[in-house]
């Protein structure tokens, strides 16, 4: 019964040439990865500083695995709340400069705890419309009145703060989005923040490591609560968000996202320590991604083609849904992988092919990239 149900959407799905089947890699090296024998230069990945990449990193991480053991073994709450993690906590909200930090063992582990936690019957939730899924799940889960607004339309967002006039109001967003690859006004939306009064939750899992000093991020004076992951500049894979000490110890102990979980291992908290000693000297690679992203955007705008985001995410409007899919299965044919986000991750028939730029990029890979997509296009 249940299983002839998946499968019927499974083939629904394949009739409609929206079937996800992520192709295999058998290996990476840099910015390449192989996929069926054949070498392929990648511009699916978060890996932004080529952090991920890095052997230096990869040491760390194995002579702290050799010097702290595999796991956690228990939850924060029970007998896993290591010194360690606290101090790389610590660590973590003195570099971003908030008073304090907490970790999760994933962004989206992270983003379900605390927009679920923190919220609840009676409060008004107002939301950006293109904020991650793990911030949908979390909002969802609350229990609080939820509104979205217009993405990245701060007009709109005060119009619903001036409709929805309630004392626990918290506003939801990123700050560089992961698929449109658009920046939060952050300047505007403090304005706001002064103005209306509201609770603040900034999602910067992709600007964390490349935008702001050092990889700091936009947000910081602006919001309450940010939510940084370790999966994308850092290398790495977990989240931490940044918050104030009264909200760590709210989480700690009414979270059951993070209650009922084994912590990160300890050694994995000191990799993290490790990623962002690497991120703070990543001057020059910050550099190089901004430039290969700046140039990357002009050369398709120069070929005709509709591009979005001001930054490393770079969006190509496709569409059309099969459309999308099929660019991206013809640019894997000519030896370039490139991710199609499609409905329900984009607004329906606004599919793009969405590009993540890299400091292990070469200007060379902008002109193979651009010159595949005329082809397939
Ligand atoms: N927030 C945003 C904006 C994301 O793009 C992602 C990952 N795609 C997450 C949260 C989840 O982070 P993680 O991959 O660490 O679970």
């Amino acid at each position: 019964m249940f299983e002839k149900r998946f499968r019927d959407r499974i083939n629904l799905q394949q009739l409609e040439g929206l079937h996800r089947n992520p192709p295999v890699i058998e290996k990476r090296e840099g910015r390449f990865v192989t996929i069926k024998g054949q070498k392929v230069l990648s511009f699916a990945s978060n890996d932004y500083l080529g952090l991920g990449a890095s052997h230096q990193l990869a040491a760390q991480v194995g002579k702290h695995f050799k010097a702290f053991g595999s796991s956690a073994s228990s939850s924060r709450l029970v007998a896993g709340n290591y010194q360690t993690i606290c101090r790389a906590e610590k660590t973590f909200a003195d570099y971003f400069g908030y008073e304090d930090a907490l970790f999760f063992s994933s962004g989206y582990q992270a983003n379900l705890a605390i927009l679920s936690t923190l919220f609840e019957k009676g409060d008004i939730l107002i939301f950006d419309k293109h904020v991650h899924a793990s911030c949908v799940k979390g909002i969802t889960l609350s229990g609080a009145g939820l509104k979205g607004y217009r993405h990245n339309n701060l007009k709109h967002l005060e119009k619903r703060l001036e409709a929805l006039n309630c004392k626990n109001r918290g506003v939801v967003t990123e700050s560089l989005f992961s698929m449109d690859g658009d920046l939060l006004p952050i300047k505007p939306f403090g304005d706001l923040k002064k103005k209306h009064g509201f609770y603040g939750v900034v999602d910067e899992a992709h600007a964390f490591g490349v935008l702001g000093d050092k990889g700091r991020g936009i947000a910081k004076g602006v919001t309450d609560i940010a939510l940084g992951t370790f999966g994308k500049a850092l290398g790495l894979f977990g989240a931490f968000v940044l918050l104030p000490r009264g909200v760590k110890e709210y989480l700690m102990n009414f979270a059951s996202p993070l209650i009922y979980t084994t912590s990160l291992p300890q050694a994995h908290a000191l990799a993290a320590v490790a990623a962002l000693e690497l991120v703070e000297q990543a001057d020059n690679a910050r550099k190089i991604v901004k430039d290969v992203s700046e140039s990357m955007g002009e050369t398709l705008i120069r070929e005709g083609f509709q591009v979005f985001g001001n930054a490393h995410i770079i969006s190509v409007l496709m569409g059309d849904e099969k459309k999308a899919a099929q660019v991206s299965r013809d640019l894997l044919s000519l030896g370039i992988l490139a991710f199609s986000a499609r409905f329900p991750t984009v607004p329906l028939g606004k599919a793009i092919l969405r590009l993540g730029m890299t400091a292990l990029h070469r200007e060379e890979d902008i002109k193979t990239f651009v010159n595949a997509l005329k082809t397939v296009v």
